[in-house]
């Protein structure tokens, strides 16, 4: 027994997908959908995009942000959650692969929630500031280019609501964030990662799920 968080081989990690994970179909096929794209393994996996929208649920959250769509997994997992009126504010610039995503949400009842906006992120994010949305979400996942986190994380922080919630993928990359800065996008995230162990504006949890996600609550 160990207080460390177990390594999981092949086999325990098929048994907590066996045993945890309820994807409504639209997702599984979606999956599938991705399956044999050269970028799939862009995808989070589907305990993560549960795990996120049982996050949504407890907050009651009901605007949402997203910061990198790629086919629109994330998205879809946190549509589901929503309440009719909720929205997510999808962020891309490929229409390429958020087009492949659009039936599925169709096809799930949630394509009216997913408010998808072509254009840098950051374009998205400081037109929505311009227009007054300050302090209007309730929760975000940022997961697109890493060497913008910083610039997406600060946003967040503008457009999430005291006691919201703004999480960030792949704040482990691969286990590289423990060694010397090997790219700009691994001296980026490790640069984050500093800064948010000592950000008293939140409160921070980083767990090592997935690649590495990062729950920061604003105060
Ligand atoms: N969350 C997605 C999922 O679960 O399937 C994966 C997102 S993928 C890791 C990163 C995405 O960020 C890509 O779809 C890419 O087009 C997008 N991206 C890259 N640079 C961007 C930018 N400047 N603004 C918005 N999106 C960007
Ligand atoms: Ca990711």
């Amino acid at each position: 027994m160990s207080d460390r968080t177990l390594n999981l081989d092949d086999k325990l990690y098929r048994y907590v997908l066996d045993h945890s994970v309820r994807e409504h179909p639209s997702q599984a096929a979606l999956r599938e959908a991705t399956r044999n794209h050269p970028h799939s393994g862009m995808q989070i996996s589907p305990e993560q995009g549960q795990f996120m929208a049982l996050l949504v649920k407890l907050m009651g959250a009901r605007k949402t942000i997203e910061i990198g769509v790629f086919t629109g997994y994330s998205a879809l997992a946190v549509a589901l959650a929503l309440p009719e009126d909720g929205q997510v504010l999808a962020c891309d610039i490929s229409d390429e692969y958020t087009r492949i995503g659009k039936p599925f949400w169709t096809q799930a009842g949630v394509a009216h929630k997913i408010d998808l906006r072509l254009q840098p992120a950051l374009t998205t994010l400081d037109q929505r500031i311009a227009e007054g949305a300050k302090g209007q979400y309730d929760f975000a996942f940022i997961d697109a280019d890493k060497g913008s986190y910083d610039a997406y994380y600060e946003r967040c922080l503008t457009l999430v609501r005291a006691g919201g919630l703004i999480t960030i993928d792949n704040v482990l990359w691969s286990g590289k964030v423990a060694g010397p800065a090997d790219s700009e996008d691994t001296a980026a995230i490790q640069a984050l990662n500093d800064k948010l162990h000592h950000d008293e504006r939140i409160d921070l949890s980083l767990l090592p799920v997935g690649d590495g996600l990062t729950l920061a609550r604003k105060r």
